[in-house]
C-alpha cells in the first residue's frame, strides 16, 4: 500500500495557534476542562472540523466526536484522539499534539480525496487531566469506568459541579449515553518520559500500561533521646525504614528495567534531629508492564518485609492500598503501528506506557494502542515541555497509515 504523509507545517501551525488558548506568560498552557479556555478551544475545534465535512456529535458527558463517512458508513469508526485539556501551568503538547495530528490525518485525507471503508472518528475527551475534575472522566464514562451521574457531581476544587460547567460552556450533547461502538482506537501522546530520547528513536509503539501496585507501611518504635540511649537498647523505627527502602530498591533493580520501585512519601514522628523516632510511616510504589512479574514482585515485597519485622525491635505494618493491574493493547493495532512506522522508515521501539491516558479507558472497550513521540528531557506537565515539529509530523504519519491499515483488512 502507497504511504501518505501528513502536513507538519499545517500540523505545527495549528500547535501554535491553539497555544494561545489559555497561554501562560511562561510559555505554556493553563487550559483546565470546562473552562472559558477549554471552551474556545473546543469550538476552535468543533469549526475546523466541520470546515472539512465531518459531523460534530457531543455525548453527554461533552466528549466530541467529528466523524468523517467512509464507503459504508455501518461499520464501526475506525477512531483517535486524545485531549485538548491541560494541567495548571502545563505544556503544549500533553494531549494536544494527539488531538490536533487526528485532526491532520482528516485534514491529509479530505485534501487527497481519499475514501475509508470504515467511517473514522476523532475524539476530544473530557476532562482527561485530574487538575479540575477526577482523571480520565470523560474517556472513563464513555468505557463504562465512571457512572455518569457520579462524574456530573465531581466538584472542582472550589465545590463548582462539573455538570453546572458543562452545561454552562454549552457541552454537554444531547446525542445519548456515551459509549457507542468503535472498530480500533489509536492515540498519539508524547512519552512524558525520558526513554526515547535516550535511545534515539522517533516513535514508540506501546504495547501496554504498566501496572502498579501501591503500599502504605507504618514502622513503630520507641521515642527516645538520641544522646542517651545505647545502640543496643534502641527500638528504631528508622533503622528499620532503612533495611525495608535498601531492599524494596534491591528488588526493582532484580526486575529493571520494566520492574520500578518508588519510596516517594516519608513521614518521621517527631521529626526532630536529636531524637529517635517513635513511628516512620511511607509509601511504597511498585511498578511492572507484566502481569505475572508484578506478581511475583508483590510476593517478594510481602516476604522481604516479614523477614525484616520478625523478631525485629519494631512493629511494621504492610498494607496494600492500590493495585491497577497492567494492560496488554491489541495485537493487531499495535502491528498496525509498527509497520506504519517501519514503512515510513522511522526508528522505532516497543515501550509501555507509565501515564495513565484515555487510550487506557478506551482499550476496556476497543481494541486500541497509542503512538508514543519522544519530548525533550523527558519533561512534562511543564511549561517547558517541548517537542521537535518532525517527530510530531512523523507521529501523526504513523498514525494516518496505521488507520488506513486497519481499515483496509477488515
Ligand atoms: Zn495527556
Amino acid at each position: 500500500m502507497q504511504q501518505l504523509s501528513v502536513n507538519g507545517s499545517r500540523l505545527w501551525g495549528t500547535l501554535v495557534e491553539t497555544a494561545r488558548l489559555g497561554a501562560t506568560p511562561g510559555g505554556g498552557i493553563t487550559r483546565l476542562p470546562l473552562t472559558d479556555a477549554d471552551m474556545a478551544v473546543r469550538d476552535w475545534f468543533v469549526a475546523e472540523c466541520r470546515d472539512i465535512d465531518c459531523s460534530v456529535t457531543v455525548d453527554e458527558i461533552g466528549n466530541i466526536f467529528a466523524r468523517r463517512q467512509g464507503q459504508d458508513n455501518s461499520l464501526p469508526p475506525v477512531s483517535f484522539g486524545s485531549h485538548l485539556d491541560t494541567q495548571i501551568a502545563g505544556g503544549k503538547f500533553d494531549g494536544t499534539a494527539g488531538v490536533l495530528s487526528g485532526l491532520e490525518v482528516l485534514r491529509t485525507l479530505h485534501e487527497a480525496g481519499y475514501r475509508t471503508r470504515a467511517p473514522l472518528e476523532l475524539i476530544n475527551w473530557t476532562a482527561e487531566e485530574g487538575a479540575r475534575f477526577p482523571p480520565l472522566l470523560g474517556a472513563g464514562v464513555f468505557a463504562g469506568a465512571y457512572e455518569l451521574q457520579w462524574a456530573y457531581n465531581s466538584k472542582d476544587p472550589e465545590g463548582i459541579r462539573l455538570l453546572d460547567e458543562l452545561e454552562r460552556v454549552g457541552y454537554r450533547g444531547k446525542e445519548g449515553t456515551p459509549g457507542h461502538k468503535l472498530g480500533a482506537y489509536f492515540e498519539i501522546h508524547i512519552e512524558q518520559g525520558p526513554v526515547l530520547e535516550a535511545e534515539n528513536k522517533t516513535i514508540g509503539v506501546v504495547v501496554g500500561a504498566r501496572g502498579q501496585l501501591w503500599y502504605d507501611v507504618t514502622v513503630s518504635g520507641l521515642q527516645g533521646h538520641a544522646g542517651t540511649t545505647p545502640m543496643a537498647m534502641r527500638r528504631d523505627p528508622m533503622a528499620t525504614f532503612a533495611r525495608i527502602a535498601a531492599e524494596v530498591f534491591g528488588l526493582a533493580w532484580a526486575y529493571e528495567p520494566e520492574g520500578l520501585a518508588t519510596i516517594g512519601h516519608v513521614e518521621v514522628t517527631p521529626n526532630s534531629r536529636n531524637v529517635i523516632p517513635g513511628c516512620v510511616s511511607f509509601t511504597i510504589d511498585l511498578r511492572h508492564a507484566d502481569k505475572a512479574l508484578m506478581h511475583r514482585m508483590d510476593d517478594e515485597l510481602v516476604a522481604l518485609v516479614d523477614r525484616i519485622a520478625v523478631g525485629g525491635e519494631t512493629s511494621v505494618e504492610l498494607k496494600k492500598f492500590w493495585t491497577v493491574e497492567p494492560m496488554a493493547f491489541d495485537a493487531r493495532c499495535i502491528s498496525a503501528v509498527r509497520n506504519a512506522a517501519e514503512q515510513l522508515g522511522y526508528s522505532h521501539m516497543d515501550i509501555v506506557t507509565g501515564p495513565g491516558h484515555d487510550a487506557l479507558q478506551v482499550a476496556r472497550v476497543a481494541p486500541t494502542s497509542m503512538i508514543f513521540i519522544p519530548c525533550e528531557h523527558g519533561i512534562s506537565h511543564n511549561e517547558a515541555e517541548n517537542v521537535k515539529p518532525e517527530h510530531v509530523t512523523a507521529g501523526a504519519s504513523v498514525l494516518l497509515n496505521a488507520v488506513l491499515a486497519f481499515d483496509s483488512v477488515r
